[in-house]
């Protein structure tokens, strides 16, 4: 008999336990999905609580926290407020030329300036200077301006080490060159370039920053699409007739670098030739001024 027997037994026992184990295991899921659910439901009511926190009036006084964190703003910056006298008038708007030629000569005056000077008046055009101002002539940067180009600042000193130290070092050297320039020939100018470029191996850590002060002050800078590349050793004249002429492409805007310094001969020998070729395609030789949209560098993104 299979009902009251031992094995009945148990076979009873193994099913209530069975049934026991089986009847928690959903108890403890029924439970845990329910916790579950009240969990996810406080968190996601946290989070728009969070937002309706922040979206909410302004907390009474009493929980206004002692300090309330200044927005960040540039306005604060102690060199704005260095060089009161140190602004020019930004132009109303700038233009950009078709088929023009903007001729450069950085680091100058130097033994070659009257050189140039010469061949550009032979040549019937116009370019700017980017001067040195430490230890240069003022007759020569009077002529300069008396002869119809333009002249902007490229720095006082020149060294990359001293003026990219901070945005501070940098006005310091550039008030020195605007007075030096501003004495010689009655110029106040408008214009600069950076020394090495507007961003270079120098200027890294400070290289926003100080455009940004540049230009809240008015100042337009100028980089360069078309390089002689005279400052390679003893590179010959051809070569940088070839260097400007072969990168000219279908730009509408050239702005040349070339250099204006004692060692650069091979430069001024080159100048008639580039002028002429250019010429010839059609280019019109114009000095910068600070109406003209400047051509910039930018690290690629
Ligand atoms: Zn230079």
């Amino acid at each position: 008999m299979y009902f009251g027997s031992v094995k009945f037994f148990k076979h009873l026992i193994y099913l209530t336990m069975v049934l026991i184990l089986s009847g928690g295991a959903l108890g403890i899921y029924t439970l845990s999905k329910e916790l579950w659910g009240r969990y996810a439901l406080k968190t996601a009511g946290a989070a728009v609580t969070d937002v309706i926190v922040v979206e909410a009036p302004s907390p009474s006084p009493a929980e206004e926290p002692e300090e309330t964190p200044e927005p960040v703003s540039f306005e604060q910056m102690p060199y704005q407020s260095a060089y009161p006298e140190l602004y020019t008038q930004r132009a109303e708007q700038l233009r950009r030329g078709t088929k023009t030629a903007y001729l450069t000569f950085d680091d100058g005056p130097s033994a070659r300036t009257l050189e140039i000077l010469a061949i550009l008046k032979e040549h019937d055009v116009k370019a700017t200077f980017f001067v040195l101002t430490k230890n240069s002539d003022p007759d020569i940067l009077k002529r300069i301006v008396e002869e119809g180009h333009a002249i902007g600042i490229h720095t006082h000193s020149h060294k990359y080490t001293e003026i990219y130290r901070s945005v501070e070092a940098y006005l310091a050297d550039f008030q020195a060159a605007y007075d030096t320039i501003y004495r010689a020939t009655a110029v106040k100018p408008g214009i600069f370039r950076f020394p090495g470029g507007s961003i270079n191996a120098y200027n890294r850590g400070i290289y926003q920053e100080l455009i940004s002060e540049m230009l809240r002050r008015g100042f337009l800078y100028y980089d360069w699409n078309i390089s002689t590349m005279d400052t390679v050793p003893h590179i010959k004249p051809e070569m940088i007739v070839h260097n400007v002429t072969a990168a000219v492409e279908d730009k509408d805007n050239l702005f040349i670098l070339a250099h204006d310094s004692h060692d650069k001969k091979n430069t001024v020998k080159a100048l008639p030739e580039i002028i002429t070729r250019l010429k010839d395609q059609g280019y019109v030789f114009e000095k910068i001024e600070n109406t003209v949209e400047p051509v910039v560098f930018a690290y690629p993104h």
